[in-house]
């Protein structure tokens, strides 16, 4: 146990679609770290539910396997003893058998025991199950219902969902996750700008040049064509993760780290979004689909070919200019973009000072370089601070850019939880702080359905890109317009 690691009291986490890539690759290789550090009791039970007859040892077994794939091996003894904590429950979300033998297994539980129902399902089976979790009367206090993305495709199917799940829960027994807001270097956000002095006096437009959230993958479609191609880019990534990073930069102090508290503040920050519609979408945005290229030094097929159709136009790239309108931020673009079958694997936020109002040096060493912040959540999660300094020895006063590198693995010589890791004991302890409210689910379709709804009308194909480059080249045309690129060198 890791001198900071406080136990949970045993609870009970069931797993709809325990059988599933994201349960077996994600979830169960983080509450067994969560385990290995002491964190989750041995009275703690993790049952897995999906369709398939499976017998506890079966399911164990699939589970071994996930975790030897998944976990260093000096963990690798311990995986006997966290098998005890599972089991395997056959139920069908849009069945009825069962579900009655469940609830009294589960109330056969002392009456505090925390139940935390995680639907780790296709968002269309959401509404059935938690229906049924009411009708077997498993939506009491003391549940808790943790939901994925995609809530919805448009403001009107993300309200159906939330309806439909807050007519058996309360708000605050809803934790719709976003395992970007897990990540230690958006927790590092908040202490960078709110443990110290230094930042927040310059975190505004008088300071800050401009800001660039970047989410690039280097992957295809993998196995998600059918969702994929009905979904995009912006519906996929912007409306959710791109748009949570950047009200964690953009949102006044909270007043406390209370859910709430931070919750109010972003939800100011979408609503303060300028609307990117009709008028201006064109200028605004840019949508791409990778043709044929190279990934990771291997030749690889484009989009269409990949979905095996000629005939779609869902985008695989976005990037858009954003602007919040309040008197932080008037007048300080916000640079977003996030692709498939890009460059490199890199997730960053970069914070761009402005220049220096005037130079003394005269041209020595180059150019003054405007300061950056830039905060990168992977491949290696680190904070950069790129500063000007005088380069060490004789030779006169010439300037060099440095980077001040807080690189955390380095640093700290630990293991870096891994987002679930962190978000699935926020949900058995109760803290919704990194979890999204329903308004702001909504408030972020709301700025989106505009833009969706303007290239609809545009009737434009997506612009093509190679794999392998960063988009098209309208993407660097968006930023340079404004006399500014994508930041490059911060790895
Ligand atoms: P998946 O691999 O297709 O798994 C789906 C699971 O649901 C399986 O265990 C399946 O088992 C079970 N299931 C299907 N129909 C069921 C029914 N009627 N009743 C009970 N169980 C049923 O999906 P996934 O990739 O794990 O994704 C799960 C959710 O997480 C989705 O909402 C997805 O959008 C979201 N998500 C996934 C990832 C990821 O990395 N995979 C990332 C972000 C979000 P049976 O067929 O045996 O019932």
């Amino acid at each position: 146990m890791t001198s900071h690691t406080v136990p949970v009291d045993p609870f009970d986490l069931v797993i709809f679609g325990g059988t599933g890539d994201l349960a077996l690759r994600k979830l169960l290789p983080a509450l067994f770290r969560r385990f290995c550090d002491g964190q989750i009791p041995a009275g703690a039970r993790i049952l897995g539910v999906a369709r398939d007859e499976r017998s506890d040892a079966a399911y164990r077994e699939l589970v071994s396997d996930a975790l030897a794939r998944a976990s260093v091996d000096t963990l690798k003894p311990r995986v006997a003893e966290f098998l005890e904590l599972i089991g395997y429950r056959t139920l069908d979300a849009s069945r009825g058998e069962g579900w009655d033998a469940f609830a009294a297994e589960l109330a056969a539980a002392d009456a505090t025991r925390v139940r935390v129902f995680y639907l780790s399902t296709s968002p269309s089976l959401f509404v059935d199950i938690c229906e049924r979790l009411r009708a077997a009367g498993l939506n009491d206090t003391r549940s808790r219902v943790v939901i994925e993305k995609p809530i919805g495709r448009d403001l009107p199917s993300a309200r159906a969902i939330n309806d439909a799940v807050g007519h058996v829960f309360e708000e605050g027994q809803i934790f719709r996750i976003d395992h970007y807001l897990g990540k230690e270097t958006v927790q590092n956000l908040l202490a960078l700008r709110f443990a110290n002095a230094l930042f927040e006096p310059l975190w505004n437009s008088a300071h800050i040049d401009h800001v660039q959230i970047t989410v690039a993958e280097t992957v295809g479609l993998e196995k998600r064509a059918s969702y994929y191609d009905g979904a995009g880019a912006l519906r996929d990534m912007v409306q959710n993760h791109l748009l949570q990073l950047l009200c964690m930069v953009a949102m006044e102090p909270p007043a406390t780290l209370q859910a709430d508290a931070v919750r109010d503040e972003k939800l100011k920050v979408l609503r303060a979004l300028k609307p990117v519609d009709a008028a201006n979408a064109n200028a605004s945005t840019v949508r791409g689909q990778y043709r044929a290229g190279a990934a990771n030094g291997q030749a690889v097929a484009g989009y269409l070919d990949e979905l095996g159709r000629n005939d779609s136009r869902t985008e695989t790239f976005v990037a858009l200019k954003a602007e919040v309108g309040n008197w932080r931020w008037g007048g300080v673009p916000f640079y977003l973009r996030t692709g498939k079958r890009l460059a490199e694997r890199v997730s960053e936020i970069v914070v761009s000072f402005r220049q220096v109002p005037h130079s003394i040096f005269n041209g020595a060493g180059g150019p003054i370089a405007p300061n950056k912040l830039v905060l990168r959540l992977q491949p290696d999660e680190g904070v950069k601070l790129w500063l000007m300094i005088k380069e060490p020895g004789p030779g006169g006063l010439r300037l060099k850019r440095v980077a001040l590198d807080m690189s955390f693995a380095e640093e700290f010589g630990v293991h870096q939880p891994e987002a679930y890791e962190r978000l699935l004991m926020d949900v058995v302890r109760g803290n919704a702080t990194l979890f999204m409210r329903r308004d702001e689910v909504e408030a972020a379709w709301t700025w989106i359905d505009p833009i969706l709804a303007a290239w609809a009308a545009g009737n434009e194909a997506p612009k093509a890109y190679t794999a392998g480059s960063w988009g098209p080249s309208a993407a660097v045309a968006l930023i340079e317009r404004d006399g500014r690129t994508w930041h490059e060198d911060a790895h």
